[in-house]
């Protein structure tokens, strides 16, 4: 599914205003993920490390199907798995760990870098590695866990929705891999909608719990999620139920910087103030020594 993209910047950490012209009104790009046929080939993960060029990350075998244990700043498409007793069965439950693409996002509002982290106007989150300093305080600000320290270049790294791709009208690299049509990407009214009826099939055929994953918490994401058993997102690779911005970030960008601002206005304006009314009394200049002051 192919749609209009742009790579306008609407949203940048660390500053009051985007630097778009806001002249142009784009829809919001999506992925939409049915977990529901799933099948963990993991075809996704190899397209994602190929097309972004990411080397392979060293894996320990611990007698499961899990690639990594939790997602890398080279390794930005996780496919968890996790086995459920449900009514006396045993399920697998499946979901691909990623960046959600927030609508608000708790990585932009912790970030103290001016410019590191940027939203464009199709809501794409994504880094800007020349302006990211590598403080790691995207990570404390995401709800999802996503973004990731990389030793080796001094960044964060995560999944950018493929926006070298989608920027020219193409989808992202995992959406061509998957061989089950479980994957599909268009704008998040498409995705919401045929999300929707997937969760409608899903019932029909006994799952009454299923749902689609869109919080709002965070102001929906760009990857909604389709779980048979929509009110245990947990059980899919500890989805959280509730996501939110941590209140530390929330507390941080919306009292203490705006009194920290303040506070220095304060002192430049009391400053001025103060030499305005004294003048430079205190500094004035003694003037060359006389012929007679020298004795
Ligand atoms: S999932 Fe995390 S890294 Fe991705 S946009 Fe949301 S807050 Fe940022
Ligand atoms: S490619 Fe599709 S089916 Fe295979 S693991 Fe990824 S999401 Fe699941």
């Amino acid at each position: 599914m192919s749609v209009q993209n742009t790579l306008e910047v609407v949203r940048s950490s660390a500053q009051v205003w985007g630097s778009g012209s806001g002249l142009r009104s784009l829809p919001t790009v999506s992925k939409l993920v049915d977990t529901s046929t799933c099948i963990g080939c993991k075809a996704c993960e190899v397209a994602c490390q190929e097309w972004n060029d990411l080397k392979a990350v060293a894996t320990v075998n611990d007698g499961d199907y899990q690639t990594l244990r939790t997602l890398d700043a080279e390794f930005w498409n996780l496919i968890r798995f996790d086995e459920r007793e449900v009514d006396g069965g045993i399920k697998w439950l499946m979901r691909k760990d990623q960046c959600m693409h927030c609508a608000e996002p708790g990585c932009l509002e912790a970030c103290p870098a001016p410019g590191a982290l940027v939203q464009y106007a199709n809501g794409i989150v994504d880094v800007n590695p020349a302006q990211c300093i590598g403080c790691g305080y995207c990570e404390t600000g995401c709800p999802f866990d996503v973004p990731h320290f990389s030793a080796k270049t001094g960044k964060m790294g995560k999944c950018t929705l493929c926006v070298d791709r989608v920027s020219v009208g193409l989808e992202p690299a995992c959406i061509k891999a998957c061989p089950t049509g479980c994957l599909h990407f268009g704008t998040k009214e498409q995705m919401v909608a045929l999300g929707n009826q997937r969760v409608s099939a899903l019932k029909a055929a006994g799952y009454a719990q299923a749902a689609l994953y869109d919080p709002m918490g965070v102001g929906g994401t760009g990857v909604v999620t389709v779980l048979a058993f929509g009110d245990h997102p947990e059980w899919y690779g500890g989805l959280p139920k509730a996501p939110r911005i941590p209140l530390a970030v929330t507390f941080w960008k919306k009292w203490l910087r705006p009194i920290g601002f303040l506070a220095i206005f304060g002192a430049i304006v009391g400053a001025f103030g103060h030499h305005l009314y004294h003048g430079n009394k205190g500094h004035m200049d003694p003037g060359p020594v006389g012929p007679d002051e020298k004795g």
